[in-house]
């Protein structure tokens, strides 16, 4: 308790308090006839709890380094993301996933509004074999290096299988996985990131579609599709990314998210004569459309349809 600074257990009963608090509100709004789920806050184990603390006091940023209370000054790996200058910091929080370190940042600062230069307005389709296709054309794929991250986490899971449960090579066999999972996660993230980044940066309206998530992960086949692409996180990027844009990065963008409407055909509507075929299988990557002749891609025909939602209205 005493060597390790007084905000880390401070702020894990702060957290603890406002889990409790958030119960019994449910439990009130409840008994007043709302509909709400109301479960008792989980108990986070040591072992397999999130891994994190949370410090307040004296946060000082510079360049490549971060200066925390009790920890001293430390460097960082990457630089230059941190704000510097114009901002409040309110707290840090450092936390570790498989042998690394990070802190992230809640500061208070002023936004300006986004500056409203000429860009143009995209549909986007998000994809089972493409990542996301835009309906300008501009495509982007699944991240090559995520197929040989996912061999490697398999060969990884027979080993730790294979080894003496509690024994110390089962422990490195672990810890191996964990790095690669947490490369696998890595890969996928910083490809929604540079895709939703894209969009913000030179679009000023998006169209996704609005997919039952839920309902999709009940298609066994879809499922893994889906779960790699990670719809909500896409979506969420670029909602907060639309209205909020770092002033220490180049530029700022304001960029407006739409979502159609979850029983819009947008695959199977044909993006030149507005034709809607009866079905379309999904293996079938390319739309031939009987009426007008239209031959395009079925992900960029998808892209097309939801682009002209906001063109047409
Ligand atoms: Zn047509």
């Amino acid at each position: 308790m005493y060597e390790v600074s007084k905000c880390a257990p401070q702020e894990a009963l702060r957290d603890l308090d406002r889990a409790f608090k958030n119960f019994f509100r449910r439990v009130e709004e409840k008994k007043a006839g709302k509909s709400v789920k109301v479960g008792f806050p989980r108990f986070k184990s040591r072992k397999k709890g999130v891994g994190s603390f949370r410090l307040t006091g004296t946060i000082r940023i510079f360049n490549g380094h971060i200066q925390l209370p009790r920890l001293g000054v430390l460097k960082l790996k990457e630089k230059g993301y941190l704000p510097v200058t114009d901002v409040h910091i309110l707290n840090a929080t450092v936390s570790e996933r498989a042998g690394r370190w990070f802190v992230s940042l809640q500061v208070e600062m002023e936004i300006r509004d986004p500056e409203g230069a000429e860009r143009p307005v995209a549909g986007v389709d998000l994809g089972i074999n493409r990542l996301a296709q835009v309906s300008d054309g501009t495509y982007f794929e699944n991240p090559r290096a995520l197929k040989k991250a996912q061999k490697k986490l398999k060969r990884l899971q027979r080993v730790v299988s294979r080894r003496q449960k509690g024994s110390a090579n089962y422990q490195k066999a672990v810890h191996q996985l964990a790095k690669a999972h947490a490369r696998v996660a890595n890969i996928r993230k910083n490809a929604v990131h540079q895709v939703t980044t894209w969009l913000v940066r030179h679009k000023s309206a998006i169209v996704l579609e609005d997919l039952n998530v839920s309902g999709m992960m009940k298609n066994h086949h879809l499922a893994q599709s889906i779960a790699d692409v990670g719809l909500h996180e896409f979506r969420r990027q670029l909602q907060y990314k639309g209205k909020w844009y770092p002033p220490f990065h180049r530029g700022w963008y304001g960029c407006e998210v739409f979502l159609a409407d979850r029983f819009f055909p947008s695959s199977k509507q044909c993006s030149q004569c507005g034709v809607v075929k009866d079905n379309l299988r999904l293996g079938q990557r390319t739309y031939h459309c009987e009426h007008c002749g239209l031959v395009i891609d079925r992900d960029w025909n998808a892209a097309l349809n939801l682009e002209q939602l906001l063109t047409v209205s």
